[in-house]
């Protein structure tokens, strides 16, 4: 299946490098923004959006991180796993990559859960890697 993937402005928050992926020969089209989870999937017939309140990113030894939205109580869901120590790999391994975004005065952030850490969320992810278009056979 063919697609194209590149960067666009979030239609939610404005974030300037919501994920858009087009699978051109399917006519279907996906946005995901990584800061405020806002995500979009459309094709002929439908069109499903989301609202998060945020964003989460997920990484095991060994595998590619994954991102999802988190919903309304998604945070508190998301700690009580991580410290229940339910958030593991098929070997029972705990994630390197463990991060989840929020809003706050303003401002997004983005808590780093195995560092324990809050940053100011990037604004731009893919370092060195600005609005560029890349094409996926
Ligand atoms: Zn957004």
């Amino acid at each position: 299946m063919g697609s194209t993937h590149s960067y666009e402005p979030c239609p939610k928050c404005g974030y300037q490098f919501a994920s858009h992926t087009l699978y051109y020969n399917i006519q279907q089209q996906s946005i995901f923004c990584e800061r405020c989870g806002y995500s979009l999937l459309e094709d002929g017939q439908k069109c499903e959006e989301s609202h998060g309140i945020g964003a989460f990113s997920l990484g095991f030894e060994g595998t590619v991180i994954s991102n999802g939205s988190l919903a309304e109580g998604g945070i508190e869901e998301l700690l009580k796993d991580f410290e229940e120590g339910k958030i593991v790999d098929k070997n029972g391994q705990p994630p390197t990559v463990l991060t989840y975004t929020f809003r706050e005065n303003g401002e997004w952030y983005s808590k780093d859960l195995i560092s324990d850490e809050v940053k100011l969320f990037p604004i731009n992810l893919f370092s060195g890697k600005e609005d560029t278009d890349e094409v996926v056979e």
